[in-house]
């Protein structure tokens, strides 16, 4: 009630700029914008709006910026650091979702043309439909944003090829914290023009601004293609495996995807759907997708060589559309957010330089179970990119809220491994609220001095989502 007197009729007035039945503050209807999936952070505000057109968009922020009030950007609210959700009191969330208008789309030029609020998924289709591809494919792409992909620069399943949203991204459209609009949607693969802004805004996790457009990369569909789960005894297997396949099938390798036993178990128990693929479970199983001319002849052939070296223990390769779901289902069921079914999980999505993901493994696992004996660590995921979640979920039986005690202790534990084998701890999810004590502690104060000094020229008044990757000022 305070903030609403401090700022009298702010509510009425993005009303006129948005239509009232886009500007939320009945708490019931506000409350899904005020949190996010896991329950991890709950913020507040005055309301959310949702703009329908860039032009609203830097009415909405001009107006914000000249009450001083604080503005959140939020796409699908599937981030995992907590970087959608608005901590300044008397704030307003900023929706993306009525910018969902796919602007054009140039095969020739191999562009798609989207406004930010445009679903992950509904962008893939377009693409498809125009007989090319978009590859930035995640778990949550049925509905996360394209303007949250871009700013939390998300990587996903095909990066090993494609790269991740900054490498997909050509040109970009954004209000700055001010109002005013930069238009910067080049369609240009060469362009030396000066500093690249648009680099600043992808993974700024909106603190630099709001992206209301993007230019992005199409690339040929990817044919023909071979999808295959393989079984290993140990995750240096693995790596020997990825060695062999990319000198194999070069950048025809799209995707290679580790997951643990545990990770298939605790999947199997509390999804439904999955089967185990081996006629015996193995200690380690590896997803991975190629695709192009030669591409499936050459994986087949570098599979059946380690396979007679006994580098591999199975491996299954999909025969149909059906059976390569089958298997991207298993990735899903290991991945699942089933894991807190088994009580409280502390998160580390780390990356490493690919050839140390064994020793990453091996001193995280230790590390753990020193600080608590009997925690089950589920290290899985993007392993052709050096990138791990490295999930430590509870003992079974523990009191959830004594193991989430342990969390700063842990974080500093498996951040130190990471650090120390020249890795980052943060690979795809950003850092938001949930990191940047980490960040402080991990990052050299030199980079952390040129980010602040940025974010002051960018957002001298400090409106745009504060409290998310810096602390402010
Ligand atoms: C099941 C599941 C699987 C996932 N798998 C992956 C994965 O493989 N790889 C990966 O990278 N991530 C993954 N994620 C995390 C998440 O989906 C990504 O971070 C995604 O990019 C967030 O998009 P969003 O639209 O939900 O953004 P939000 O959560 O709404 O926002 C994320 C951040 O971006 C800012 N933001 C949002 N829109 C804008 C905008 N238009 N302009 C400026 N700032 C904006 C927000 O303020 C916030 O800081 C997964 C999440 C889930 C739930």
């Amino acid at each position: 009630m305070a903030d609403t007197l401090t700022r009298p009729g702010l509510v009425d007035r993005l009303a006129t700029i948005a239509g009232a039945r886009h500007v939320v503050t009945d708490p019931a209807a506000l409350a899904p914008h005020l949190a996010e999936g896991r329950g991890l952070f709950h913020g507040t505000a005055l309301c959310a709006v949702a703009p329908g057109t860039t032009a609203e968009v830097a009415a909405v922020i001009a107006l914000c910026h000249a009450e001083g009030v604080p503005v959140t950007p939020q796409g699908g609210n599937t981030g995992q650091c907590g970087g959608a959700v608005p901590m300044a009191p008397g704030g307003v969330v900023l929706r993306t979702d009525r910018l969902n208008r796919i602007r054009a789309v140039d095969p020739l030029d191999g562009t798609i043309t989207v406004e930010a609020g445009c679903i992950l998924a509904d962008i893939q289709r377009a693409a498809a439909e125009a007989g090319a591809h978009f590859p930035l494919s995640l778990g949550a792409e049925g509905s996360c944003r394209i303007g949250g992909n871009l700013s939390t620069n998300a990587g996903g399943l095909n990066v090993l090829r494609y790269g991740m949203a900054r490498d997909l991204t050509l040109g970009l459209e954004v209000v700055l914290p001010d109002g005013r609009v930069w238009n910067g949607l080049r369609a240009l693969r060469k362009d030396n023009t000066g500093y690249a802004l648009r680099q600043l805004f992808l993974g700024a996790e909106g603190t630099l601004g709001v992206i209301t457009a993007a230019v992005l990369k199409l690339f040929p569909p990817p044919r023909p293609l071979i999808t295959a789960m393989v079984a290993l005894p140990d995750p240096e297997a693995a790596i020997a495996l990825l060695r062999r396949l990319r000198g194999a099938a070069g950048d025809g390798l799209t995707a290679f995807e580790l997951l643990p036993r545990i990770a298939l178990d605790l999947g199997f128990r509390h999804m439904p759907g999955g089967v185990e693929p081996f006629a015996r479970p193995h200690p380690w199983q590896v997803l991975l997708e190629g695709a192009g001319p030669g591409v499936p002849d050459a994986v087949q052939a570098a599979l059946a060589q380690d396979m007679a070296g006994g580098g591999l223990a199975d491996a299954v390769i999909a025969q149909s559309g059906a059976q390569a779901a089958a298997l991207w289902r298993l990735r899903e069921i290991a991945a699942g957010g089933h894991q807190y079914q088994e009580g409280a999980i502390i998160k580390h999505d780390i990356a490493v330089p690919v050839g140390r993901i064994p020793d990453m493994i091996r001193l995280g696992t230790a590390a753990a179970l020193d600080e608590l004996p009997g925690t089950r660590v589920v290290a899985f995921g993007h392993a052709g990119d050096g990138n791990l979640h490295f999930n430590l979920v509870q003992p079974p039986g523990m009191a959830p809220d004594a193991f989430r005690a342990l969390t700063g202790a842990m974080n500093r534990r498996i951040h130190d491994i990471v650090t120390g084998l020249g890795g980052s701890i943060s690979a795809e999810h950003g850092i938001g609220l949930l990191k940047i004590d980490e960040l402080e502690r991990c990052r050299d104060p030199l980079e952390l001095d040129l980010m602040r000094r940025i974010k002051a020229a960018f957002d001298p008044a400090g409106l745009m989502n504060p409290g998310k990757i810096l602390r402010p000022a």
